[in-house]
């Protein structure tokens, strides 16, 4: 306890609070619940945070702090900033610890605004981070709602595809319960585009599509549908793994999906896990730790190499790689890598897995709804997609791919709704 104080007593109160103004994507108000923690006042910290989030279990463990809020702190100019994720853990947990929730710092005022909209209701299809942030904040506007989802448990990625050394499931599960006490329906085992669909919900006042977009992005290299070569979503989410043991693994990638799926497979036995990166360690998208994390572990880098083509008869057995060079282009804010030429080489392996990216299921494009260039499902300034009925959000509509952003989609959908449910 006396070790939280002092990292509390460690934030300076800023009055122009970059942590919160330009750092986090939710916008808490992170000197003000920080005040309450230097105070003992944890509860106070706690209402303070549930303004603006209902995730802060999760994201005080697993959002890029060094990216968003501890990016921005005016401590970390000169030294280490504040610990503003460790904090904010801390109170959720103290809340879940004292009985404090969701329903009881919200009571006055979901029974207040029932009188308004609760004759209401929205239906929203799949319960991650931008689903269940959108559900909670709508039923403290007085609608009800209900979630469909696919498998019989919800969370979505925090579940299935941030590991469990990084993430505590239990905390995952805590946060869903304190959310669902709200009062919310969950219809589980309904797969959108399977057995559900859209003339089913035509009971609801509006509908909200949040069921993510973890299809691996492919290479479009030679060889690319060898056996042995995975896409890492699908490996973390459906735990198909082949057995590694004295297996060499090369995972493409430089982000949170690259990294979960090294550490990963290291830790299920691979003798070598290589992460191949075209670009260099300072421009790799996954956090800092992770990377060092990953190091420790015994997880190699082949920094700035890109891979040509899977060499192999039937299965993979080598992979082509090239050097690249780093260069500027005009307009582009990170340097772009090129490849080297004549730097090839071969390097042996038996198993590729591919972290560059994911995509939305391909039914999505069966919708009749707009979708951007990458086939996110395209919305406008309010969530709305191509239909005034359905909004979206999340990493279907292709926001920013972190928990909190998807969580943040979540939130200012809810209140665009709203807008739209009380004009009606
Ligand atoms: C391996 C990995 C590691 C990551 N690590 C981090 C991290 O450390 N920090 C961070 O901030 N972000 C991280 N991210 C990104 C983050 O998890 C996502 O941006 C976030 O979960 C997106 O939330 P979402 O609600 O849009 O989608 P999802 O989390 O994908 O949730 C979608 C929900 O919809 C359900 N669903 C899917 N299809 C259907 C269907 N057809 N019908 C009904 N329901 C359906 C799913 O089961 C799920 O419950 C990571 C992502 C991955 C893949
Ligand atoms: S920027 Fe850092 S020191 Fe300033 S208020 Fe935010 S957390 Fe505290």
């Amino acid at each position: 306890m006396e070790e939280i104080i002092e990292k509390a007593n460690y934030c300076l109160n800023c009055k122009v609070k970059p942590c919160s103004n330009k750092g986090c994507p939710l916008h808490n108000e992170i000197p003000d619940f920080i005040k309450e923690v230097k105070e003992g006042n944890f509860s106070k910290a706690y209402e303070i945070l549930c303004k603006t989030t209902v995730l802060q279990g999760v994201c005080g463990r697993i959002c890029p702090h060094m990216k968003q809020c501890q990016g921005s702190c005016v401590r970390g100019i000169k030294g280490e900033p504040v610990a503003i994720g460790e904090l904010e853990a801390f109170v959720f947990d103290k809340a879940m610890e004292e009985g404090n929730s969701l329903s009881k710092v919200w009571k006055e005022e979901i029974e207040k605004n029932k009188e308004v909209l609760g004759n209401k209701k929205v239906a929203i299809i799949g319960g991650g981070p931008a689903g269940l942030t959108l559900a909670a904040f709508l039923v403290k506007e007085g609608v009800k709602v209900t979630i469909y989802e696919k498998y019989n448990f919800l969370g979505g990625l925090l579940m299935y595809g941030i590991p469990e050394f990084r993430l505590d499931k239990k905390i995952v599960e805590k946060t869903i319960k304190n959310i669902l006490d709200l009062g919310i329906s969950v219809e589980y085992g309904k797969e959108f585009g399977k057995n559900l669909n859209l003339n089913e919900l035509e009971e609801y006042d509006a509908i909200f599509l949040s069921f993510g977009a973890n299809c691996s992005s492919k290479m479009g290299i030679e060889g690319e549908n060898l056996k042995g070569v995975y896409g890492g979503n699908e490996l973390l989410e459906y735990n198909t793994h082949p057995n590694y043991e004295g297996k060499t693994v090369v995972v493409a990638g430089g982000g949170n999906v690259a990294m979960d799926c090294a550490r990963t497979i290291k830790r299920l036995g691979a003798k070598e896990v290589k992460v191949v990166y075209r670009r260099a360690r300072e421009q790799m998208p996954a956090e800092d730790k992770e990377v060092e994390d990953a190091i420790k572990e015994g997880v190699e880098f082949l920094f700035q190499n890109n891979i040509v083509k899977i060499l192999g008869n039937e299965k993979v057995e080598k992979l082509e790689l090239i050097k690249t060079k780093l260069i500027q282009k005009e307009g582009d804010t990170r340097l772009s890598p090129v490849n080297v030429e004549n730097s090839n080489y071969i390097i042996d392996t038996d198993y590729v897995v591919m972290a560059l990216g994911a995509s939305p299921a391909p039914f999505v494009k069966d919708l009749d709804l707009s979708l951007n260039k990458w086939g996110n499902v395209e919305v406008n300034s309010n969530y709305e997609t191509s239909n005034p009925k359905i909004y979206a959000g999340g990493d279907l509509a292709g926001v920013r791919g972190t928990v909190a952003w998807a969580a943040y989609s979540g939130r200012e959908a809810a209140k665009k709704i709203v807008e739209k449910l009380k004009e009606a």
